[in-house]
């Protein structure tokens, strides 16, 4: 028995302000209850972009939703504010780690809850050095100190302090030893593991793949492919055209 969908983006078309053509045509994705589904594609086919129309941050960098819908456990969130859907456990981690570098690790993560409870925060904290021990032995250094991927384990936390149901990753595995990458990714399974659903932005194929268990390949703007992801490392066609696994 399928899971119910936890979130559902249907036809969905975005445009920007300064873009002559449209970055997402008539996309269609669903995340089901418990699941971790990969988003794959090359630079430029719009993966970033519905990123940001889930979590409702397209307005600040200038897109707006044309057509279609995007719903989130059945109610329609296209138009609600980036705030209400972090509220109701959509939370993001972006690419690029935006982290404060001048900031101890421990305030970064502060930083990401948004719970005015000493008590929330703290066991929100316990819970995210548990799941990346190395935050916890470096809590008090400048977090512009910390390694690429520790930066990057970061920025994860922070997402995670605010209690998803749903986690977001724009490429978690952007620039990082493929050691490393394989520590994130067993992260995000852990993360799973505890109950959040993951939407995984990759152009680390092999590594989304290795954890998801749905993905959809993103070409031009429109969902080309889906499938498992055994499935579609099974399919040499897609392997050749879209995928670049070696
Ligand atoms: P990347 O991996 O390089 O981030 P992507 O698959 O995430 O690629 P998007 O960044 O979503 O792709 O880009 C999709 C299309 O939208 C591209 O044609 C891009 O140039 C355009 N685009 C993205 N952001 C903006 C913006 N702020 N203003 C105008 N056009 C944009």
């Amino acid at each position: 028995l399928q899971a119910p969908a936890l979130l559902s983006v249907q036809d969905l078309s975005v445009t920007y302000s300064s873009g002559s053509i449209s970055a997402l045509e008539s996309v269609s994705l669903t995340v089901h209850e418990g699941e971790i589904v990969a988003l794959l594609g090359v630079n430029g086919a719009g993966k970033t972009t519905l990123l940001r129309a889930i979590s409702g941050l397209l307005g600040l960098h200038g897109g707006a939703i044309r057509a279609g819908s995007i719903r989130y456990r059945s109610a329609d969130i296209s138009s609600s504010s980036s705030w209400s859907r972090v509220r109701q456990g959509i939370s993001i981690s972006l690419e690029g780690r935006r982290i404060f570098g001048d900031l101890s690790v421990v305030d970064n993560l502060k930083a990401g809850g948004y719970t005015t409870s000493r008590a929330g925060t703290a066991k929100a904290l316990e819970q995210v050095m548990e799941l990346f021990p190395v935050l916890g032995r470096k809590r008090d250094l400048a977090a512009g100190l910390l390694s690429g991927g520790e930066q990057q384990m970061l920025a994860v936390g922070r997402a995670l302090m605010q209690g998803p149901r749903l986690l977001l990753l724009d490429e978690p595995s952007l620039g990082l030893a493929p050691l490393i990458v394989k520590q994130i990714m067993e992260i995000v399974r852990d993360i799973n593991a505890g109950g959040c659903s993951v939407l995984l932005i990759e152009q680390n194929v092999t590594a989304a793949l290795s954890v998801a268990n749905y993905a959809y390949v993103l070409d031009s703007r429109r969902v080309e492919h889906h499938g498992s992801a055994a499935a579609l490392l099974a399919d040499d066609t897609l392997r050749d055209l879209y995928l670049g696994v070696a």
